[in-house]
């Protein structure tokens, strides 16, 4: 089959690659009907070095059901059915604790070991407790909308559920890539009244403000804390939603918080050390957050999504061909999209 495959920063190609197949009783195999392009996989095409390994990319797709291994029982052939972009085997302590991304028997599509989904076809391991059976055919006028259960709207959620967003409550997202335009959806839709969306991309601001944000704060660094204070009589907000990970939007992060506030962290840090210690002590921060347990969050979302509620769907804005898929990360990385959906 074919499926994409990155050998170093700025080289992904289209090739031929093993087919999947049935390797452990717990897996199965779909056909991918649906993937996208994250903003999480611009960090390899940015930094990664021919040592690190060659991965065929992807961690966020909608499939059909095409072979189920003999310890299957939850899945059939033929299931449309959405893959989050971890694996858990829903058994476990931590999955029973609704934090599959912390499975005892878990782990992450897209790397050496585990091939991922802007492919032809994909291998799911553990598929009972992956994969979520949709009440859909496979091109469902809702497939965009569905497709972000997989990741972004449910990391945009857990972003929302850590930061303590509710009724009444002043947020501030930090980040106006996909997943921060899910954030906002994900603080409406819990209640919050005031949502300041921190970006500057016209198009993203725009699209944020049609999901519900009421304030924009295109400045950064000092001048953006400051206006974020002006718009919260001097205190900050109440809870930060932080979908970067790069020192600096933490940095904002924590300055932005009201004493007392929370931040909810789904930007994949890209250093080790957390930035901002004194600051968030001294104001009694709750910082917290980690990989979004997306598969936990489907059935709170899956009825929005269904029932139109939400549009996180509206994130995609280019389509392409697996062909096309190398080009689509140079639109990303470029600024010239928000987010690409792939019809393989
Ligand atoms: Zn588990």
């Amino acid at each position: 089959m074919r499926g994409t495959v990155m050998y170093a920063a700025g080289d992904v190609r289209i090739e031929n690659v093993p087919d999947p197949t049935i390797q452990e009783p717990t897996d199965a195999v779909i056909r991918v009907t649906r993937a996208c392009i994250c903003g999480s996989d611009l960090w390899p095409y940015k930094t990664l070095q021919p040592d690190d390994g060659a991965r065929v990319m992807g961690h966020e797709a909608i499939g059909v059901v095409e072979e189920i291994g003999a310890d299957v029982r939850t899945l059939k052939i033929g299931d449309v059915v959405v893959m989050p972009f971890a694996f858990s085997d829903g058994t476990c302590i931590f999955c029973d604790e609704g934090l599959q991304t912390e499975c005892v028997h878990g782990g992450f599509f897209g790397n050496p070991e585990v091939p991922g989904a802007q492919s032809e076809a994909v291998r799911i391991p553990q598929a009972d407790g992956t994969l979520y059976v949709l009440p859909v055919g496979e091109d469902d006028a809702l497939m965009p909308s569905l497709l972000t259960l997989s990741d972004v709207m449910g990391t945009g959620h857990h972003a929302a559920v850590v930061a303590k967003v509710g009724p009444g409550k002043s947020v501030a997202v930090v980040g106006d890539g996909a997943v921060g335009l899910c954030g906002v959806i994900a603080a409406k839709r819990l209640g919050a009244v005031q949502i300041i969306i921190m970006g500057r991309h016209q198009d993203r601001i725009t699209l944020a403000r049609e999901f519900g944000a009421t304030d924009v704060v295109s400045e950064r660094g000092p001048e953006a804390v400051e206006r974020v204070k002006e718009l919260t009589d001097g205190y900050g907000v109440d809870a930060v939603l932080e979908c970067v990970g790069l020192d600096q939007s933490m940095e904002t992060a924590i300055e932005v918080a009201r004493p007392g506030g929370a931040v909810g962290r789904v930007g994949v840090p890209q250093d080790e050390l957390m930035p901002g210690a004194q600051p968030s002590f001294f104001k009694n921060i709750t910082i917290g957050g980690g990989p979004a347990p997306v598969r936990a969050y489907i059935d709170e979302l899956l009825p929005d999504v269904l029932e139109g509620r939400i549009e996180p769907g509206r994130v995609f804005d280019r389509t392409v061909d697996l062909d096309s898929v190398p080009d689509g990360y140079r639109a990303m990385n470029d600024r010239e999209s928000i987010k690409v959906l792939v019809r393989p």
